[in-house]
């Protein structure tokens, strides 16, 4: 039997057929977000998967990314750094281009964000195709420091994005397949 936080939480994910573009089904994570016994739960099981692991700071993606990320940084007493769309970060940047499940974007990351060396957990809310995490994966290497693990609130298996991120753990809170 599914525990107690997990079928809630999966009774919260709303699917939004069609949106933003024909054909995808948007998991709409704010009702989870809303409910704070479940943004705390979260948080707290995501937190307590990575615990054991020997991490330096936490990255979020932009834009959702970053409401799973914060807090987990919090949790976890590390550093938090964004990831980011282009031309948002002020100072000298990474940047590497993706194909996401709807379209193709890029992300940047300040050069100086990560120490040589470092380990980092990567965060988002939700993995699809996996170029967005793939892409964020490229950023850290070229800083010089490594994924220690990903983070999703809600992986897509049947999008099997996990394929392309093989060679780092993964943990995604709940999967769709
Ligand atoms: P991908 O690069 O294909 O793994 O897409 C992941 C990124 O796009 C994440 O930042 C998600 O927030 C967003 N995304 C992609 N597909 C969906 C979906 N079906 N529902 C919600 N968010 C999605």
């Amino acid at each position: 039997m599914a525990p107690p936080l997990l079928e809630a939480v999966r009774a919260k994910i709303r699917d939004v057929p069609d949106f933003p573009k024909p054909g995808i089904v948007f998991k709409d994570v704010t009702p989870v977000l809303a409910d704070a016994a479940l943004f705390h739960g979260v948080i707290a099981a995501l937190a307590a998967r990575v615990a054991t692991l020997d991490v330096d700071r936490v990255v979020g993606i932009e834009a959702r990314g970053f409401i799973f990320a914060a807090p987990l940084a919090y949790a976890l007493r590390r550093g938090f750094v964004p990831v980011r769309k282009p031309s948002k970060l002020p100072r000298a940047t990474h940047r590497e281009s993706y194909g996401l499940e709807y379209g193709r974007d890029a992300l940047e990351l300040h050069t100086d964000a990560l120490s040589k060396g470092e380990r980092v957990l990567v965060v988002d809310d939700v993995l699809a195709t996996g170029g967005t995490a793939l892409a964020t994966r490229t950023l850290v290497e070229r800083a010089g420091a490594t994924v220690a693990a990903f983070v999703f609130l809600v992986e897509l298996g049947f999008l099997k994005g996990a394929d392309k991120l093989q060679g780092t753990p993964l943990y995604a809170f709940t999967r769709y397949d």
